[in-house]
């Protein structure tokens, strides 16, 4: 038993995904013939599962380190508003601990977000402000320039901004870390995570390296377009990971290779694991997972990958569960007709 639910924030399990390599062959020789890194058998692959905290992702550990540490240091106080530009799983997290806490929260959005998503922030007594998608981030309609109007004019307001605050990557290096470390009993030898703000895989990375003497290997898993492999900020679907700027929270100096995925492989694996394995998780798991596996395929049986799984599918019903959105975007074929047809004639 937990006086709060905040209290169970972290200690996510680790649940075997090796039966994937089998049922993820065809998907990962590719679409084009390729065979690159169709797994052998061997490597053991394990995925962290975040959705399993309280406010169903990996970010309530960021969001609950943050706000502890602006209380420590007097930059929230009670009564304060929490004021932070996202749309996602941050805003749930600091959500779920502001109503705790007693905290007024104001997140600011662009209005593509799905009413869906503003529904759960404001399900846990948030404040949304919707702003237009079509501006550039320096506009004062953007919704990061209203989000530091709202903070400038507000008393008592702070912003935790988690693209530049050091308490995001440190409170992986204290927690996701540690426990992927003691779980494995020191035998990972590889760690797969997304990289967004770059928080979970440097303060994991860090400790993994440190801990192991440096023998854990690190591998980020990036949408092909984004700047962490080498893109541009090209568009790509997937939600929450990559980037078209580098944040301060991200320490490239633990990464040791970058792996870039495509959406359509990010999404048909998001879509096996929830029928293979079981988990209903999100897109960046599907992401992250492509990379792991093709990571399994260079390793030897007595390798131990984890990969990390940052949030639930939930959030995606609409998209990669839903065939029309999948057909539209050219990831699934629409199945044919023609064999009735030929009947008919
Ligand atoms: N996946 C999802 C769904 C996320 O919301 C995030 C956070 N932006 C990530 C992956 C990446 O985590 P991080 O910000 O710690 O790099």
């Amino acid at each position: 038993m937990v006086d709060q639910v905040i209290d169970l924030v972290g200690d996510t399990p680790l649940v075997r995904l090796t039966s994937m390599v089998e049922a993820a062959a065809d998907l990962l020789a590719g679409a084009r013939g390729e065979h690159r890194g169709a797994p052998r058998r061997g490597a053991e692959i394990l995925g962290k599962l975040e959705y399993i905290n309280p406010g169903g992702s990996v970010k309530d550990r960021i969001a609950l380190a943050m706000v502890d540490a602006a209380e420590r240091d007097g930059r929230l106080r009670p009564g304060g508003t929490i004021v932070e530009p996202t749309s996602g799983n941050t805003g749930v997290g600091l959500a779920m601990v502001a109503a705790i806490r007693g905290y007024r929260c104001v997140f600011t959005m662009p209005d593509k977000i799905s009413e869906e998503k503003r529904a759960v922030l404001r399900a846990y007594g948030a404040e949304v402000v919707v702003c237009p998608t079509a501006v550039d981030p320096d506009d004062p309609r953007s919704y990061y320039s209203v989000a530091r109007e709202i903070t400038r004019k507000t008393p008592g307001a702070w912003s935790p901004d988690q693209y530049s605050n050091p308490d995001n990557p440190a409170a992986h290096r204290a927690t996701t870390g540690p426990e992927i470390w003691r779980d494995t009993a020191g035998r990972v030898t590889h760690f797969v995570a997304g990289i967004g703000t770059g928080g979970t895989i440097s303060g994991v990375g860090q400790y993994l390296k440190e801990v192991s003497g440096g023998r854990v290997q690190v591998i980020g898993a990036d949408p092909e377009g984004s700047v962490y492999s080498g893109g541009s900020g090209r568009p790509y679907l997937v939600e929450g990971v990559g980037e078209d700027i580098w944040p301060a929270t991200f320490d490239k100096t633990v990464v040791d290779r970058v792996e870039a995925v495509s959406d359509r492989d990010s999404f048909l694996m998001t879509r096996l694991l929830a029928r293979r394995a079981g988990l209903l998780v999100g897109g960046s798991c599907g992401l992250a997972v492509v990379a792991a596996l093709r990571l399994a395929g260079e390793l030897d049986p007595d390798d131990l990958v984890v990969v990390l799984l940052p949030d639930s599918g939930r959030g995606y019903l609409s998209k990669i569960f839903n065939d029309e959105w999948m057909y539209d975007y050219g990831f699934l074929e629409p199945p044919s007709d023609e064999p009735v047809v030929a009947e008919v004639l």
